[in-house]
């Protein structure tokens, strides 16, 4: 069986839509069962056998993530759609030029990191500003229907539909192509995302946000002296090339693996699941099966660097790193945002420096991929056309920087800052992180800004210690990288910042000397104004 014929049983046993990758009569009559609440289901049928039309699908310009647009791309093709994808990092320029070119029906823009919404936003306003009229779609991670409805559409006076579902993409491509379909899908998405902007308005306006001093006064509170410091077993960075994939493969969280084939479920429950515990054992099976062979063949190289620090906070809200304890030498400083919103009594306004002590502390630091190699292999899978197997690799690539961010957290914990050594978790508490301390990443919500990660890569000196590079947009290169600072703190936790004011915008770009604008632009999606 092809690998084709296996993504299109797949989606099509998971409840989704990719049928007739194989065109048996069985699988098309399927197919038409699923398209049944959205579209009239004679006319798909009787459309399946021409080409449906033309999609360009591009991940955009500082982007590296492919996985979602891949298998949006395959359902697509499957459906008789022929598809341009123009891959990963694409400048705007080059999406709308091979658009003309290529006499596209659909524009397809995907992006997972948070600068990617600012750039999608920044491709609709070109296409407005070049006269296209092609609608848009709009998918990817990060992105979602509030932001599509409120940042992106209102630019772009021709259709945009945010669809992030690659199952959704089919009926939804199908009647944006569709004159007789487009009017009602245009009506239904303009009055939703009206509605939308609506209710994002209504409760912007609801929410109240207290001064950055108020916040300050706050915040998380610890009584330090009472607080036991553990000195870690060595100060400085610590590098690891080629670690062993097969210690790091036992720590394989296997629900995103579901989730980035778009299966809903948690493992192994989803097993058990009867419409799609079959496909979804299947794809277990194949990912194993890879899983052997990536080990045992060395597809893939395992690198990281990890850096253990002595600390202390400063101005409440950074984090001042030393070269050694007398604490002479400023190593950097790492910049945190505060929660800014009302919270009701006895709840803090957290940031992150909260869990170092203003007084004499450490930070640890972590940069790893396990996608060296990876090129090599996907290119030898797409030269056969085997998508399958390309999508497969990236997805066990990604499982496995994860696991290893897992175990080296483990290691660092248990071993090389050792503050606690006598852990003893079931995978299940490990994959549920119920141990001590976090490793909160920049770009997510705790830190949403990923300018921190230029300050993690010098400390680590990262790219000359791992090879792992940063794009325009500090996304990861390898995509297959996790990258993150380690609190020890017993309470630490992970957080969302939420919305910030203008204020603490304006303080943040004075505490990291940058232009207010620079900042308003990486903190796009946690602006109050
Ligand atoms: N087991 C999961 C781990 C990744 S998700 C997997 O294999 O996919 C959890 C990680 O995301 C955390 O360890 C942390 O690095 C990051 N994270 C989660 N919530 C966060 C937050 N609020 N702020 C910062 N980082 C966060």
């Amino acid at each position: 069986m092809t690998g084709m014929n296996v993504v299109g049983d797949l989606f099509g046993a998971g409840k989704m839509f990719l049928p007739q990758v194989v065109k048996s009569a069985r699988v098309m009559k399927k197919a038409v069962a699923y398209l049944e609440p959205y579209l009239q289901a004679e006319k798909l049928a009787s459309d399946l056998s021409k080409n449906a039309g033309k999609i360009l699908l591009a991940t955009v310009k500082g982007d590296v993530h492919d996985i979602g647009k891949n298998i949006v791309g395959v359902v697509l093709a499957c459906n008789n759609y022929e598809i341009i994808d123009l891959g990963v990092m694409v400048p705007c320029e080059k999406i709308l030029a091979r658009a003309r070119e290529e006499k596209v029906d659909i524009i397809g823009l995907s992006g997972l990191i948070t600068p990617s919404l600012d750039e999608m936003v920044h491709v609709a306003k070109e296409m407005e500003r070049e006269g296209f009229t092609l609608p848009l779609m709009i998918g990817g991670a990060t992105t979602s229907k509030v932001h599509t409805a409120v940042k992106i559409a209102p630019h772009y006076s021709h259709a945009v539909v945010h669809v992030n579902d690659a199952s959704r993409s089919v009926p939804v491509a199908g009647s944006l192509i569709s004159d007789e379909l487009r009017p009602e899908l245009l009506k239904n998405v303009r009055a939703e995302y009206e509605r939308l902007r609506e209710q994002n308005k209504h409760a912007q306006s609801q929410t109240k946000y207290i001064s950055l001093n108020e916040a300050r006064r706050n915040k998380f509170k610890t009584d330090w002296e009472k607080t036991e410091m553990v000195k870690p077993s060595f100060l400085g960075n610590k590098i690891f090339d080629g670690y062993p994939l097969e210690e790091i493969a036992e720590y394989i969280d296997w629900t995103p693996f579901f989730h980035s084939w778009e299966m809903k479920g948690s493992y192994p429950k989803i097993f058990d699941d009867p419409v799609r515990g079959f496909e979804a054992k299947k794809l277990f099976d194949d990912a194993q099966h890879m899983l052997k062979k990536i080990i045992a063949e060395k597809w893939l190289t395992a690198k990281a660097v990890i850096g253990i620090y002595p600390a202390k906070t400063i101005h409440d809200d950074d984090v001042e790193v030393f070269q050694d304890e007398s604490k002479r030498k400023s190593m950097a400083v790492f910049h945190t945002i505060r929660q800014q919103t009302q919270k009701p009594p006895g709840q803090p306004n957290m940031a992150l420096s909260d869990f170092i002590s203003p007084v004499s502390d450490y930070i640890g630091a972590f940069a790893l991929s396990t996608g060296f190699g990876i090129e090599k292999k996907i290119e030898e899978f797409e030269k056969q056309h085997d998508d399958y197997s390309a999508i497969m690799l990236k997805a066990l690539a990604d499982r496995l920087a994860e696991a290893f961010a897992e175990r080296m957290h483990q290691r660092v914990r248990t071993e090389f800052w050792g503050y606690t050594k006598d852990e003893k978790f079931s995978y299940d508490e490990l994959i549920g992180e119920s141990y001590r301390g976090i490793r909160p990443a920049p770009g997510y919500p705790a830190q949403p800004d990923h300018t921190e990660k230029i300050t993690l890569w010098k400390l680590l000196n990262a790219e000359k210690n791992t090879g792992i590079t940063l794009t325009e947009s500090l996304a990861m290169y390898p995509t297959a990288a996790v990258s993150g600072l380690y609190f020890s703190h017993p309470a630490s936790q992970y957080f969302g910042i939420g919305k910030i004011t203008k204020e603490q915008v304006e303080d943040y770009a004075r505490r990291k000397n940058m232009k207010v604008e620079d900042i308003e632009k990486w903190l796009g999606p946690n602006l109050n104004y």
